[in-house]
């Protein structure tokens, strides 16, 4: 099995957001295929709306002279933050940024908004100001973390195993820890439960995805059916399903957890599973 391949397959971004042309130069996939990103985005299953996207709203719209770019790209900016869209905010934080907006002068904008729009819409604008601002960083040679063009190859074992802690019930380690760093949310690690051991119920604010590779394991969602899973077998937890996953009560299991993060969170720890409740699985 190409556990790489499925990884990536995996964690695949399905944030649907639009930019005009301009702003599409870092965007590769645009060039590679001739096609706008409204095309790529939605030119098959609404092929007028993905024209229209190009040809008025920005062929012509963002194109009229009336409003300098900078300050078309300063109050679109402000609607989305008021309407508390983060999807199109990112990408209309980043072409702002292209348009002269100074990273100040957001931050300024969402600290006024808070007043007029709500203070989720302003404390969601900061986390996504913090992936551009970071992925600006990048381009501009900062030394954010780690954004060298290199491949990087962590070797087997390179890595001390942590042992699961608080979070868990009985013998649980994690190996191969990793996060990735912006504009790249993935992270994750393998994860070797010895028979009986489970994590505490959770959950995942983009959700989450399980590959085993080894033994016989459990799964749950609250309210849901014990589902036994084995070696090959995948697992999607839903953003935001409370659940917990861990080995039978006989076997070991070992799986590959994968997951974003938001915000710099990718999960969400609440009460353990009490032996109960694992008996419960009928194990
Ligand atoms: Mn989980």
């Amino acid at each position: 099995m190409n556990i790489v391949k499925i990884a990536s397959m995996a964690v695949l971004l399905l944030g649907v957001a639009i930019v005009p042309a301009q702003a599409q130069s870092q965007e590769a996939s645009s060039m590679e295929t001739g096609q706008s990103r409204a095309q790529q985005l939605m030119g098959d299953i609404a092929p007028k709306l993905a024209e229209l996207t190009d040809d008025v709203l920005f062929g012509d719209v963002w194109e009229r002279p009336g409003l300098a770019k900078r300050d078309r790209s300063l109050i679109t900016v402000a609607a989305l933050i008021a309407l508390n869209r983060p999807e199109q905010l990112r990408s209309h934080m980043r072409l702002a940024r292209q348009n002269g907006v100074a990273e100040a002068e957001l931050v300024e904008t969402i600290t006024q908004l808070a007043f007029y729009s709500g203070w989720p819409n302003a404390i969601a604008a900061v986390g996504v100001a913090r992936e551009v601002f970071a992925e600006n960083d990048a381009q501009n040679g900062k030394p954010a973390p780690s954004t060298d063009d290199a491949v990087v190859v962590t070797k087997a074992g390179s890595q001390p195993s942590v042992a699961g802690a608080a979070n868990f019930t009985g013998a649980v380690r994690v190996d191969m820890r990793f996060q990735r760093p912006l504009p790249a949310r993935t992270g994750g690690g393998i994860v070797t439960f010895e028979p009986g051991a489970r994590t505490a119920w959770h959950s995942h604010p983009l959700g989450q995805t399980l590959i085993v590779t080894e033994g016989r394991g459990l799964v749950q969602h609250w309210g849901g059916p014990v589902q036994p899973i084995g070696i090959g077998d995948l697992v999607w937890i839903p953003p935001g399903v409370k659940h917990w996953h861990g080995a039978s009560a006989t076997d070991s299991m070992v799986h590959v957890a994968i997951a974003e993060a938001r915000d710099g969170q990718s999960v969400t720890w609440m009460e353990q599973v009490d032996n109960a409740q694992y008996r419960g699985s009928g194990r």
